[in-house]
């Protein structure tokens, strides 16, 4: 089956109790049992929920794998994730992650001994060379956020299994739509789903696709054990989305090549990061792994005052200013002071995101609209 189709229709069964074509909201807590231990599979909704199982099998058959487990928010899955690891145990990871990743890792978890080391991977030799014995995963995220760098999942893989460790790919920008980071050699897939995959900006939810059985039951039961699940409106409304992942991607994907090509082309901006120029560093990477580049990008002014980003992202009408990214409708952010603020100045300067970085998630309005908002706003 193809992907489109596969968007619509995996994992998605009509209801058996009245032939509702779209998965019911199950909007319940417990399950009536007909004797002790005597139910449908299904006991409470922490555990199981029908309508969070029908959206963890279409995520799971979006991406080529075996198992999908939903989250209450894409920090939940990664929180599921780290609980893999014992103290003393290390972590390498992309040098310009998440900011809410890079705050769980280094607030959170390094004082209970696990120790996360953050390494730039567009080289795997310095991936390579941070490898311990104690090495028990490898965390990348590509593109990256705010700067769009692009490692190479394959080569990842290889140094992770050589290591004998985990390769975790945070695949939030790219949604199944763009690379399936399993068929790569990867062992998990995390989402905040509350991105594209949701798509309309309406919920906040998180998960992980994985195709090996045991490390499956190891994350269900954490999933279980601690309880970070989502209620099936949120799950409802995920499925929703899913349906037009790849309707909604392809404008993504056209947009930000028109956005992309047009600030690149603009005497007043100096930089352009988005991974389908070919100016872009890690383009050829890219174009391997990649099916197209998707619609996050950011910019540098020329002169890099952070006042001229600001005013900026003051006169924009249609790239409204918000944390977020990933919804029908296009959004603009200065990473330094909104999303990435929790990243310590110097290691913000050190993995070189300047503060006049904007970041721009080009959403599925018509271009014409959004190229005349850039003009006005940059002049
Ligand atoms: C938003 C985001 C997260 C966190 O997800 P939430 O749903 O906000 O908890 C993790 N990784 C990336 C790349 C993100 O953009």
């Amino acid at each position: 089956m193809k992907f489109g189709t596969k968007a619509i229709h995996a994992g998605v069964h009509p209801d058996p109790a009245t032939g509702a074509i779209m998965t019911p909201i199950y909007q319940t807590s417990t399950y009536v049992q007909t004797s002790p231990g005597q139910n449908k599979g299904f006991e409470y909704s922490r555990t199981h929920n029908p309508t969070r199982s029908q959206l963890q099998d279409a995520l799971a058959a979006l991406d080529n794998g075996k198992h999908g487990l939903a989250f209450a928010s894409g920090m939940a899955a990664i929180d599921c994730a780290i609980k893999l690891l014992q103290p003393g145990d290390e972590v390498i990871c992309t040098d310009d992650l998440y900011g809410g990743s890079y705050r769980l890792f280094t607030k959170v978890y390094a004082p209970y001994g696990i120790n996360f080391h953050f390494v730039p991977m567009h080289d795997m030799t310095a991936v390579e060379a941070a490898v311990t014995e104690r090495t028990k995963m490898i965390w990348v995220e590509t593109p990256s956020n705010p700067l769009l760098n692009v490692i190479d999942i394959a080569a990842a893989a290889a140094v992770a299994k050589k290591a004998g460790a985990l390769l975790v790919v945070d695949n939030t920008f790219s949604t199944p739509y763009l690379q399936n980071p399993l068929d790569l050699g990867a062992d998990i897939i995390i989402y905040s789903l509350t991105k594209y995959m949701g798509g309309h900006s309406d919920t906040v939810m998180g998960a992980l696709v994985v195709n090996d059985d045991e490390l499956n039951e190891r994350l269900a039961f954490y999933q279980n054990s601690c309880g970070g699940t989502p209620g099936p409106q949120d799950c409802f409304l995920v499925l929703r989305g899913l349906k037009t992942l790849h309707v909604r991607m392809q404008r993504h994907c056209e947009n930000g090549r028109k956005v992309a090509e047009y600030l690149n082309a603009h005497p007043k901006v100096d930089k352009v990061f988005w991974p389908g120029l070919e100016s872009h560093r890690n383009h050829a990477v890219a174009a391997k792994q990649m099916r197209d580049f998707g619609g996050m990008l950011s910019f540098v002014l020329k002169g890099d005052k952070q006042a001229d980003a600001i005013a900026v992202l003051e006169k924009f009408e249609l790239f409204t200013l918000a944390e977020s990214l990933g919804g029908v409708e296009s959004l603009s952010g200065h990473p330094a002071s909104m999303t990435h603020a929790s990243i310590p100045a110097e290691q913000r300067r050190k993995s070189g995101l300047s503060d006049s970085l904007i970041r721009l998630s080009v959403g599925i309005e018509d271009v014409e609209d959004l190229i005349a908002d850039l003009k006005q706003a940059i002049g």
